[in-house]
């Protein structure tokens, strides 16, 4: 296979969210793995509703997830192509005006509909005589434009869904230019999608239809027919639909409540699949995780505790190696052993800043029992210190005081860290050190 050449063609009208991101690491892991490229296309063309803030947002949270694009186009500077195919298929005869207004097409489909008759555009248009035309153009009216569609089935095999069809003979005539003269999204995905050479479109299932369409548009514009693939789509767990608008789970959001891209980009990738819970360190290794004519058919339900709990899973199991410039990057000094210490008591990777004041100080100890506490100074090993020391050190002070489980280990644990719970003290005391337990032991 030739390398494949895919896009992401978010309309900055919004930030984008995780169902969104879903189809952009669905595409970037496609092309990754055939060694292609990604292309990030702005569908811009509604000019009143996309902003240039939101693409920089967008362009922003894709950076966030590990996406980077090998090419980045914007439609709203490429009319003229659009112009020119649009004036190819007039040519062809595909392309034609109508004067109907919105009023007047909605009374034609209430007529349709007291008759029982779907409520498809019936190409009036089509029989307009030139004197009527004139008539209109006099009224100051002006045409939309109208893609003539050919009456027939198209079909085509899909990398998710297998064999897929659409009978383009029950849908209307779809407007390709407003009256305006702006464009609506159909012709320059498709003319842009020709122009980049892309070779795979993978979208979501609510494009199905489109995809009858443009392949009638692909098939008369360039004679050739990309491969497509229709990815089932994300809802809120309460199974709603997910909306940019209404800032259902936002990339934005996700990211400034500290979560780990990783986390985001895997349960993105496989909610639903028995892998979902698992950690994935890597975009590569989520990548090798992929078969879109595995992906499930039914809408996937996306869930807060699921991606929390991803999260927490993913840092729990943590190489230092990846932590390490973020620990160096937070002032934090402990090395290897303090992150294999803290790691699994963390679900966001900002809380190892609590547990290296914990460890490192200034803190506020607990003393709760001062007579047992300075026993337990006592009993104090000299340094050096090691992972056996919490055991010997509290193996003599059993022994003296003769007190045992959560009546020996609390009090020390409130007196050296100021908290119930927290990582093993057989790997903080180490980090802890002889003086700064000391001096904790000793806060009276
Ligand atoms: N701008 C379209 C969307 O956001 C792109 C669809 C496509 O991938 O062709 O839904």
């Amino acid at each position: 296979m030739t390398s494949p050449i895919v896009r992401f063609a978010p309309s900055p009208t919004g930030r984008i969210h995780i169902g969104n991101a879903r189809t952009a690491l669905l595409n970037y892991l496609f092309a990754r793995k055939g060694n292609g490229q990604f292309i990030l296309r702005y569908d811009d063309t509604d000019l009143e509703r996309s902003t240039r803030a939101f693409a920089d947002g967008i362009a922003e949270d894709l950076t966030w997830l590990g996406v980077h694009p090998d090419l980045t186009i914007r439609q709203s500077e490429r009319v003229s192509l659009y112009d020119e195919a649009a004036e190819r298929l007039r040519g062809m005869g595909r392309l034609y005006p109508c004067y109907e207004t919105e009023d007047e097409l909605d009374r034609r489909r209430k007529r349709q509909a007291a008759r029982n008759l779907p409520p498809v555009y019936d190409r009036a248009a089509l029989k307009m005589t030139p004197e009527e035309r004139e008539r209109f153009e006099a009224e100051g009216r002006k045409p939309h434009w109208r893609f003539l569609l050919d009456h027939r089935s198209v079909a085509w095999h899909d990398l998710v869904r297998g064999p897929a069809h659409v009978d383009c003979a029950s849908l209307s005539d779809p407007v390709l230019i407003r009256a305006d003269g702006s464009y609506l999204y159909t012709l320059p995905s498709v003319v842009d999608d020709i122009a980049t050479g892309v070779t795979h479109i993978i979208r979501g299932e609510d494009h199905v239809t489109n995809t009858g369409v443009q392949i009638q548009l692909f098939e008369v514009l360039a004679g050739r027919v990309p491969i497509f693939g229709h990815h089932n789509l994300l809802t809120t767990a309460s199974g709603e639909g997910l909306s940019k608008r209404l800032g259902h789970f936002s990339l934005g959001s996700l990211r400034e409540t500290g979560l780990e891209p990783m986390a985001a980009a895997s349960l993105a990738v496989l909610v639903g699949s028995s892998e979902a819970i698992r950690p994935i360190a890597t975009l590569e290794e989520l990548g090798s995780l992929i078969q879109l004519d595995r992906l499930s058919r039914a809408p996937a339900k996306f869930d807060d505790h699921e991606l929390e709990g991803l999260n927490a899973r993913l840092l729990h199991g943590m190489d230092y190696g990846v932590a390490a410039p973020r620990l160096t990057a937070m002032g934090i000094a402990g090395g290897e052993a303090f992150w294999l210490a803290v790691r699994g008591n963390i679900s966001r990777f900002d809380a190892v800043g609590q547990w290296w004041n914990i460890v490192n100080g200034p803190m506020e100890p607990v003393v709760e029992d001062g007579a047992f506490l300075e026993a337990a100074l006592g009993a104090l090993p000299e340094e050096p210190w090691s992972g056996e020391t919490w055991a010997e050190w509290t193996g003599s002070v059993k022994a003296t005081t003769g007190r045992k489980g959560k009546d020996l280990f609390m009090p020390l644990r409130l007196a050296l860290t100021g908290l119930e719970h927290g990582p093993e003290l057989k790997a903080l005391l180490p980090l802890i050190g002889r003086a700064r337990a000391t001096e904790r032991l000793k806060a009276r």
